[in-house]
């Protein structure tokens, strides 16, 4: 019954996160990301194409590192996943850790980052950075599921989708 309550007055946020290609890891960041308390929400595995991945990273298409950056995230399957939790945003950065693993190792040990990124561009995980940009990578990658967002339901957070 208070869980219900809290739920109430602080309804869950979504943000979309990615496991990247080639890491070796995958079902211990599943794992980890349920650890901390995040519903997977939905998940798929999806090679992107070129065209995808430079929409998906078209904040960064001025950047030095663009092109590795595209590069990388087209290598292999990148598994996608809509996560909920209260705040969710800011939390899934913070599991993250720092963009450079390198960082990640001084300031957030226990991060994902520290544990299994192998170098600043391959960097293990991405989060969406604001609820903006959340709500619009979820678009691009899942299409519209806002309906089935309306209330997080017990039943709807119990639902994962493979
Ligand atoms: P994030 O939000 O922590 O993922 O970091 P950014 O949005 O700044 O960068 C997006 C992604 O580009 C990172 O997750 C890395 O994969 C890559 N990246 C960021 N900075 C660098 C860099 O300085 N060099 C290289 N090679 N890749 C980078």
């Amino acid at each position: 019954e208070a869980e219900k309550e809290i739920g109430f007055f602080f309804p869950p946020e979504q943000t979309l996160a990615v496991i990247k290609p080639d890491t070796q890891h995958k079902e211990v960041i599943l794992d980890e990301i349920r650890a901390r308390g995040f519903t997977v929400s939905r998940l798929k595995d999806t090679v992107l194409s070129r065209e995808m991945a430079e929409e998906f990273y078209k904040e960064h298409r001025d950047e030095p590192f663009f092109g590795q950056l595209v590069d990388y995230m087209v290598r292999g399957p990148c598994t996608m996943l809509v996560l909920t939790k209260e705040n969710a945003v800011d939390e899934w950065r913070a599991a993250m850790g720092p963009t450079d693993p390198g960082e990640a190792r001084e300031t957030a040990p226990e991060s994902l980052r520290a544990r299994f990124a192998k170098d600043i561009l391959q960097n293990a995980v991405h989060g969406s950075s604001n609820q903006t940009q959340a709500h619009d990578k979820i678009h691009f990658i899942f299409g519209d599921i806002s309906s089935e967002n309306e209330a997080v339901s017990p039943a709807l957070e119990a639902e994962e989708s493979f």
